[in-house]
């Protein structure tokens, strides 16, 4: 089973067709990930509008470009509140994520428990570990319920990371956290920023 299909309807987003997925195929295929040696390494806007000669502190990985199919939705989403973009954003995110092909051995998500915690007892980061592995098929190593940087520090120090590539995911993405993974002895570390409009049950 695809994994969108959890998320997301049956009709592609951009000509209305039947689709297993958020676009159908012939709309897919119009898609491209940006190359991302031709944008500014830390705003990541075309190199050549982009006079901020700044340097980015991780290299950061090509998207969707806002053309073709997914330009409606993007659109759509930037002029309206309505929560069913909230979804339809989220399997986007999550198609993009599939297209940049990651090899990710283990996940970890840094939860702000105490902050986040719903009323029946699950933190809130815990419940988009769990649908995100189980969409992704990646363990999930730990979630880390730390508020505070050097709590999460000390937790990664703690961690054989040996030989694994680990995939952060977050609200935001927080750089002392990555800073720590950097740190630590994993392969290597990638950040995925990812959003949910659902509230646990
Ligand atoms: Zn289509
Ligand atoms: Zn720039």
């Amino acid at each position: 089973m695809n994994p969108l299909s959890v998320i997301f309807s049956s009709r592609c987003l951009s000509c209305d067709q039947v689709a297993k997925r958020l676009f159908c195929p012939e709309c897919t295929r119009q898609i491209q990930l940006i190359d991302p040696a031709t944008r500014c390494e830390y705003c990541f806007i075309p190199a050549d509008k982009c006079c901020c000669k700044k340097r980015a502190a991780y290299l950061k990985a090509a998207a969707f470009d806002p053309i073709g199919p997914e330009w409606m939705l993007y659109q759509e989403m930037r002029s309206s509140r309505l929560k069913r973009y909230l979804k339809s954003m989220t399997a986007y995110l999550y198609l993009q994520f599939e297209a940049l092909e990651w090899k990710v051995d283990l996940i970890t998500f840094p939860s702000r428990g105490r902050v986040y915690r719903l009323l029946k007892g699950m933190p809130f980061s815990e419940e988009l570990a769990r649908k995100f592995s189980h969409l992704s098929g990646i363990p999930i190593e730990d979630v880390f319920e730390v508020e505070k940087q050097k709590a999460y520090e000390k937790k990664i120090e703690t961690k054989d990371l040996e030989g694994k590539s680990v995939l952060m995911v977050a609200d935001l993405c927080p750089k002392p956290y990555m800073d720590a993974l950097i740190k630590s002895n994993a392969e290597a570390v990638y950040c995925l920023t990812l959003f949910t409009d659902q509230v646990p049950e």
